[in-house]
């Protein structure tokens, strides 16, 4: 996978806001159907037409599509794209056919219009109210990391991303302020009862490899995709939300930010169906802050001045999602 390196440090969402205003208004008309394999997909000539990239190469494998402001890059056999070098996971690999690059019509619509255009979104929210989750808690200690448990992490991050957030005039609800245990539903109903509001729910993560690390987004996992780590099969047949184009609008947000800001190990945007995400009606995402089980990251989680730099990036994603969500084409 090629790596595009920039000459200018544009913040992912500048070079998306820019992009938009190019696209104008296109018509679903505007694409040719491939069907292969009982799946729809589109081309990667007719992606660099519809969204009016100046660029678009092809080097064997990969494709490149490029903008003054945005870079993507695809490539045939990979479920793994990028955008200005931030790593999505796509629902289906990106497939060869007749020498064309084809992209599933449910990563089209599900993930690289929403990321592409979040302008384009309907019926977007506006939200001045954040609520946030700091996972586990009370006798859920959450992972067990090298130097302490996961649901104290999540609650000190929690507190630092509050009152970044509040200092920049939003207001907040956390769904745990102190040691306790909330089932997940609890925590569905609280986000569900505040009014004008995202949810954000912070982790860290644990695994039985000492070697795995890097942060990693999740949004709900769209009707007719699969989870990005597997699962049953079947489960792609349960439904999404109404919020599926706002839900990972919001995961890139605040991804992007984290890897452009603290240059981790970058897993990617993932999609899940954790239950806390499913009953949600409003935008929310799971951020996974590293792997306290991993010697390296449970140093710099341990850091309160880490957790600092993870909850001010998360309120400057946050404030960079509400401004490109508001921009009218
Ligand atoms: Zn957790």
């Amino acid at each position: 996978m090629p790596r595009v390196i920039y000459a200018f440090a544009l913040s992912f969402l500048t070079g998306v806001l820019l992009l938009t205003t190019f696209i104008g208004s296109s018509q679903a008309k505007d694409w040719e159907i491939y069907r292969l394999g009982g799946r729809d997909y589109v081309s990667d000539e007719n992606v660099a037409k519809f969204y009016r990239f100046h660029g678009f190469t092809k080097e064997e494998k990969d494709r490149l599509f490029s903008h003054p402001a945005l870079v993507m890059t695809w490539t045939i056999g990979s479920q793994a794209i990028y955008v200005n070098e931030t790593k999505f996971n796509l629902s289906f690999p990106v497939i060869e056919s007749g020498g064309r690059a084809l992209l599933s019509t449910v990563d089209l619509a599900k993930l690289v219009d929403p990321v592409l255009r979040p302008s384009q979104i309907k019926k977007f929210i506006s939200f001045n109210t954040i609520v946030i989750d700091a996972g586990h808690g009370g006798h859920d200690s959450g992972a067990k990391g090298i130097q302490g448990h996961e649901k104290d992490y999540a609650l000190d991050t929690a507190n630092r991303l509050k009152k970044a957030l509040e200092a920049k005039g939003f207001k907040t609800v956390m769904t745990r302020s102190n040691d306790t245990f909330l089932t997940l539903g609890q925590r569905v109903d609280i986000a569900n009862r505040t009014r004008n509001a995202i949810f954000v729910s912070l982790h860290y993560n644990a695994s039985g490899s000492r070697t795995a690390q890097g942060i990693e987004t999740y949004a709900l996992a769209p009707q007719g995709t699969r989870s990005t780590n597997g699962g049953n099969p079947w489960n792609s047949l349960l439904s999404g939300n109404e919020r599926d184009a706002e839900n990972i609008a919001l995961a890139t947000a605040v991804h992007a930010h984290i890897i452009n800001e603290l240059s981790p190990i970058d897993r990617g945007i993932k999609r899940a169906r954790f239950n806390v995400l499913r009953g949600i009606n409003k935008p929310a995402i799971l951020f996974e802050g590293g792997f306290i089980t991993n010697p390296t990251e449970s140093k710099l989680v341990h850091d309160p001045a880490h957790r600092q730099k993870i909850a001010d990036s998360i309120c400057n994603a946050v404030v960079n999602f509400k401004n490109a969500i508001s921009s009218k084409r």
